[in-house]
């Protein structure tokens, strides 16, 4: 049997680095190449026609445009840093979405980004590097053993944790689920349900270690992943932790049909994007402190 990558009849998305180019600059520079528009939803988000490939472009060869798609850049908006905070990536490489924070802080402020694998780390640096960013420092370590009374993150006031995940929100893991089924199927089925409980038994210390920055004020976690195990039943059993530092689930993109499945009471507030209808299965929750909130609204 032979499988092939499915023709996917969904668009293709391309985030601007508005640290290097504006949006109307790079919509005219792309539409040389394809037909481009702008997304409804994400800021400096272009849509190009299924197929468009633009691997080679020169935008893309300079960074001026990154190849990340929406879901994947829903998670630094749902963030919402300002110009001059100090934000924690936590696991960072490659890198999308520290780039992402550096452009929606435009690049003021400071970005620590930590990365535990040497090579990713090396990637991570190229990306930040390709961005034009100038204000990520770059930890190569656990973001586990970072120590939370560390001078050095006294100011971290947000953090975005994307930790590593099955996958299973994105196409070649799809296609894996689909391979072709031998006796050895049960063993391969529960060989997964091993990998994501041990999955989410590491996203659930890391949210845990994230909300417990002292002057964190807002936290968002993501996956890529489209299983429970690692999304909703990994944010319901931190909701106690989270509740005794005062955070509380907010509403990341509001008008977004897509939200966390019904298993606990809040779960509204989550948000899912479909492998299918939109390209990518993501999942982002953002927790906000409740000083904060008012903060805002004064
Ligand atoms: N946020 C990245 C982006 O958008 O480009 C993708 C992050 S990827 C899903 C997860 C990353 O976390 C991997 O590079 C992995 O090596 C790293 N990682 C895993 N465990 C970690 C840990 N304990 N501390 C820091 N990084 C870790």
């Amino acid at each position: 049997l032979e499988y092939q990558t499915p023709v996917s009849s969904k668009p293709r998305y391309v985030r601007v680095n508005t640290l290097k180019m504006d949006i109307d600059t790079a919509m005219h520079e792309l539409g040389k190449a394809t037909t481009v528009m702008k997304d409804d939803l994400v800021p400096d988000m272009l849509v190009v026609p299924t197929g468009t490939d633009l691997h080679d472009h020169p935008l893309v060869m300079n960074g001026s445009v990154f190849l990340q798609g929406k879901a994947s850049s829903m998670v630094a908006v749902a963030l919402c840093p300002k110009p001059g905070w100090q934000v924690l990536d936590a696991c960072a490489a490659p890198g999308n979405k520290t780039a992402h924070l550096a452009a929606l802080m435009r690049g003021q402020g400071k970005i620590i980004a930590c990365e535990l694998n040497e090579e990713r780390v090396k990637v991570l640096r190229t990306s930040i590097t390709k961005s034009g960013a100038h204000n990520v420092d770059i930890i190569h370590g656990d973001f586990l053993k970072l120590d939370t009374k560390d001078p050095k993150f006294s100011k971290v006031c947000a953090i975005l944790l994307d930790p590593s995940c099955s996958g299973s929100g994105i196409s070649a893991e799809r296609l894996d689920n689909l391979l072709p089924s031998y006796s050895q199927d049960n063993d391969i089925d529960a060989a997964k349900s091993q990998r994501v409980k041990k999955l989410a038994a590491f996203q659930r210390k890391a949210l845990v270690h994230a909300l417990s920055f002292p002057a964190v004020e807002r936290v968002v976690y993501s996956t890529c992943s489209i299983h429970q195990t690692e999304n909703e039943d990994v944010i319901k059993s931190v909701l106690p932790f989270a509740a005794s530092r005062n955070f509380e689930l907010a509403t990341p993109f509001p008008q977004w049909p897509r939200r966390g499945l019904p298993v606990f009471e809040g779960s509204e507030h989550l948000l899912r994007t479909d492998p299918t209808e939109d390209v990518e299965g993501f999942f982002i929750a953002l927790f906000v402190r409740k000083q904060f909130k008012k903060k805002i609204l004064r």
